[in-house]
């Protein structure tokens, strides 16, 4: 079992840190900024164990030259596929992970699209997408490709529904706008948006969701479904053929209209 706790970075990233429930050694996912990292470990008298990034973006992998200097040779989990100098164990779909005084195992997804070479941590009924699947949402697609994403989105899809997700920004009231523009209809997607709502005006995160929700409500994992179909192909101007299409159809729309 793990404690997971958002240390807030920048704007809107969030750093997972994770532990065993009173556990002395915690692991941290995507430390774009060591210093709020260093600070919570400090307020807590916690030793870091590991440090695992999803993938190269500097919001995600900025901070962890600042965490070796004050834990100097702990492992540092990452994509092999990826260029990340401060990785010190390159990681491929199937490889497992456990981190030196945490209880936990994870087994590594490749999830590319929005990278090339992005990876997901998966186990204890977590996964740390990094910027993958977004609540409500998912990345845009840098040096992958919307294929990629999509194939990358059907897998997460596949989980168990219980799954929750930890993704790496608090993007979840803007995402939902674009959401209902897609499905304005949608009574899930409009009962998430006044809980959601509630959470932010109270400052607490959205983050992590359900799968079991995202798959009701998130239009990046619904592109079988016929009012996303039928609103990506108004969008669209033309008739779409399969998901891979609806989806990139979507992302697309998002891209250029939305945000
Ligand atoms: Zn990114």
């Amino acid at each position: 079992m793990l404690t997971i706790t958002p240390i807030p970075a920048f704007d809107d990233n969030y750093v997972w840190l994770f532990r065993n429930p009173g556990g002395q050694v915690a692991a941290v996912v995507d430390p774009g900024d060591g210093e709020p990292v260093l600070e919570y470990l400090k307020v807590h008298g916690l030793e870091l164990g590991a440090v695992l990034v999803t993938h190269h973006h500097g919001d995600h992998t900025g901070g962890v030259r600042d965490l070796l200097r004050v834990f100097p040779g702990i492992p540092v989990f990452g994509p092999a596929r990826e260029s990340i100098p401060v990785v010190t164990r390159a990681l491929r779909e199937g490889d497992r992970v456990r981190v030196p005084g945490v209880d936990a195992e994870f087994t590594v997804m490749d999830v590319p699209g929005h990278t090339a070479g992005h990876i997901a941590f998966y186990g204890e009924d977590a996964l740390f997408c990094g910027d993958t699947l977004f609540t409500a949402g998912c990345g845009r697609v840098f040096d992958g490709t919307a294929v990629d994403l999509f194939r990358s989105l059907s897998r997460i899809a596949a989980l168990p529904a219980k799954t929750r997700i930890y993704c790496a920004h608090e993007y979840t009231l803007d995402n939902l706008g674009f959401a209902k523009w897609v499905e304005p209809d949608n009574a899930a997607l409009l009962e998430r948006e006044k809980h959601d709502r509630a959470s932010r005006a109270s400052d607490r995160p959205t983050v992590p969701s359900l799968l079991a929700l995202e798959l009701e409500t998130n239009p990046f994992l619904r592109a079988d479904v016929p009012q996303v179909i039928e609103a990506a192909q108004n969008h669209a101007g033309r008739p779409l053929q399969g998901g891979a299409e609806v989806f990139a159809a979507v992302r697309s729309w998002k891209d250029r209209e939305y945000d």
